[in-house]
């Protein structure tokens, strides 16, 4: 009809990437994450391509797939997802569409990205150039600068001597934190309140992280005192339009990785939540993000927030935002890879409507006891908790599975969603304790104590709050 004519030809001056449908997608990626978009595939009619390492030919994400690919023969167990030629060769070989790099290992590469996009198979992300940006410390502050949004005092550039960190905290005072210029994952931070200290916390720091990532640079930032961590969600899409579902509360933090999340914010003044999510797309569409991404912001005591990074990627919680809005995120990345826009997805802002409370906790096979050291062995009894608002993305969880030492201790991610946060909450603690683990130890107990502390229950509970509650640990 002359109405689709006109959208074909609405749609070819209004975006950049030309509609292909994807008939194939590979996931450079393992365990649970693997299978969620395998999941999404599968509902979309779309056939689910796995690669696996050695140590992982016994691993359920293998099963999930229509196809699964042995990789990294000989390659250490994480270097076999990380080996770009090959998995690029793997995707040629079987004639895939596009590829999703789920979280962690090779999805904030932009050279991945950029290889992909080369071999002429889409990249289920932002675009190489985006990607790069975003992972760059500084440009990405740069470019919230640009666009207008407030952002932590810190380093305009790596620092590599502790002179220079002497410099900056005597400028802008203390406390300030010391971040890995290419760590991530929380790791490599270090926070310093006296003077005296900086040189040689900055030489250790500085040392861990060449160690631990490569390179000793490292970024100086002010530290803010009690802060709540607070995300955007947003999807962008090739015509220019970004939408933002809603916030993330990820404040319950040990050694500043996120063990419980919420959606929304609980708590947050309108106010806040407007401006933050006002800010979070004025960011996307200054850099022109296409796809799913997070703006993260720190929230201080009064109210003041602060950008501090975009994750150009799916997050471990994007599951907390699925369950209050009713938008599967990763079949929308998939559509928007596609070169489908928002508003032809039934994703204008003001449908985006967020009902009740969800929360995901990180079931982890990690000891409490023994300081969250990873246990390993068989499971050898696995009962979970079920029932109305539950949902659980696991991969490994099943009586017979092997927990190996190789890879992250994830074991079932729970989400509970329901009306109001206490009931949520409630759902929660109800369906932990439903579980019945042998054979590896599990971080349940612990979960189990967050949830009955009252603190936690009323809602407002900053990134301190683990460390300041020892007790939690019993
Ligand atoms: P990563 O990239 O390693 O995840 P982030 O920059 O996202 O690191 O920070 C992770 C967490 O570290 C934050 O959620 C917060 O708890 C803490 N943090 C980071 N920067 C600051 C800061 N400037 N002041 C206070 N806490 C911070």
């Amino acid at each position: 009809s002359v109405l689709q004519i006109w959208k074909i030809a609405a749609r070819h001056f209004a975006t950049d990437v030309e509609y292909r449908p994807i008939r194939s997608v590979l996931v450079a990626n393992r365990g649970e994450i693997a299978i969620r978009v395998f999941r999404a595939c599968s509902e979309l009619g779309i056939r689910s391509v796995a690669i696996y390492s050695e140590q992982d030919k016994m691993q359920m994400h293998r099963q999930k797939a229509d196809e699964g690919y042995l990789v990294g023969k000989g390659l250490p167990p994480v270097q076999a997802y990380l080996n770009i030629p090959e998995i690029i060769q793997v995707a040629k070989e079987n004639n895939i569409d596009a590829i999703h790099p789920g979280y962690g290992f090779l999805s904030e590469r932009s050279d991945f990205a950029q290889a992909v996009t080369d071999a002429g198979i889409r990249f289920i992300g932002p675009s190489p150039k985006v990607v790069q940006q975003m992972g760059d410390k500084v440009a990405a502050r740069q470019a919230a600068i640009q666009a207008g949004v407030p952002i932590v005092p810190g380093t305009d550039g790596p620092v590599t001597t502790s002179d220079e960190a002497i410099e900056f905290c005597m400028k802008h005072g203390l406390p300030v934190i010391f971040k890995a210029a290419y760590g991530g994952g929380g790791r490599g931070m270090r926070v310093v309140r006296q003077m005296e200290e900086v040189r040689e916390m900055f030489d250790r720091a500085s040392s861990e992280a060449a160690a631990a990532f490569g390179n000793g640079a490292m970024f100086i930032e002010k530290f803010i005192e009690r802060p709540r961590h607070i995300e955007v969600q947003l999807l962008g899409d090739h015509a220019g339009n970004v939408v933002h579902l809603y916030e993330r509360d990820c404040s319950v933090q040990r050694r500043h990785q996120k063990v419980v999340e919420i959606a929304p914010a609980p708590s947050l003044s309108t106010k806040i939540r407007d401006k933050m999510t006002e800010y979070a797309v004025k960011l996307a569409k200054h850099v022109g993000y296409a796809n799913a991404g997070t703006v993260e912001f720190l929230v201080d005591e009064s109210g003041n927030f602060y950008f501090i990074e975009v994750n150009a990627r799916l997050q471990v919680e994007h599951t907390v935002t699925e369950e209050i809005t009713g938008i599967d995120l990763v079949q929308s990345q998939i559509r928007i890879a596609e070169g489908m826009t928002l508003p032809e997805l039934g994703m204008t802002q003001e449908k985006i409507t967020p009902q009740g409370f969800a929360i995901q906790c990180r079931v982890t096979t990690e000891d409490p006891a023994k300081n969250f050291q990873p246990d390993t062995g068989r499971i050898e009894v696995f009962r979970s908790g079920e029932g109305m608002g539950i949902r659980l993305d696991g991969a490994s969880a099943f009586a017979g599975a092997i927990i190996s030492p190789y890879y992250d201790s994830l074991l079932v991610k729970v989400i509970a969603h329901s009306g109001d946060l206490q009931s949520s909450c409630a759902k929660m603690n109800r369906a932990l304790r439903e579980f019945r683990v042998r054979g590896v130890k599990t971080n349940i107990p612990f979960l189990l104590n967050v949830l009955e502390n009252q603190k936690f229950l009323n809602g407002i509970v900053d990134t301190y709050f683990i460390d300041e509650h020892p007790q939690l640990f019993q």
